[in-house]
């Protein structure tokens, strides 16, 4: 039973996280936010997030950890290619025990974004959408073909920063 279940997760880990992740951020987001000041920590999250997105795809995935994966993502970006089911609930949680609460829902609003961003660019056909909506998408889809460049998914500010934008 229990093995059955944690196939089924495995093999659906590409949609738990759509589930898990928003619930997350509006359950911190009712439960925590009292303030505007609050609600300011939460955008600087969303912001760090951007940045550990950066650099974990820049560092990580073009060179140290699951770079198979990844490459297999890049070749197929239509697939559902995911972590192993326990990365990703175990680097949130380390998250969550190093980030005060509003840092943290901004964190996760910020992955929330990427998921479905990611999503949408390799599942939605554009072509009908707005010109800017289609232009941020080619964005990414050149980092498919070029991979010295924009490692961001979410904004492109950090591969301006760091030079690595290309339009
Ligand atoms: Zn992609
Ligand atoms: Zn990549």
């Amino acid at each position: 039973m229990f093995r059955r279940l944690l196939e089924a997760l495995r093999t659906h880990a590409y949609a738990v996280d759509f589930v898990v992740f928003p619930l997350l951020a509006v359950a911190l987001i009712a439960l925590d936010c009292r303030s505007l000041a609050w609600c300011g920590w939460a955008a600087s999250g969303v912001l760090l997030f951007t940045f550990a997105e950066y650099w974990v795809h820049r560092t990580a995935l073009h060179g140290l950890f699951f770079h198979s994966q990844h490459e297999r993502h890049h070749t197929h970006p239509a697939e559902y290619v995911t972590f192993p089911l326990w990365f990703t609930p175990a680097l949130f949680a380390g998250f969550y025990l190093i980030m005060p609460v509003p840092i943290f829902a901004g964190f996760i609003v910020g992955y929330v974004w990427f998921l479905v961003w990611h999503h949408v660019l390799h599942h939605v056909d554009l072509t009908r959408w707005p010109r800017f909506v289609q232009r941020y998408a080619l964005w990414h889809l050149r980092h498919h073909r070029e991979d010295d460049c924009n490692f961001g998914i979410t904004i492109p500010v950090w591969d301006v920063v760091f030079r690595t934008y290309r339009r």
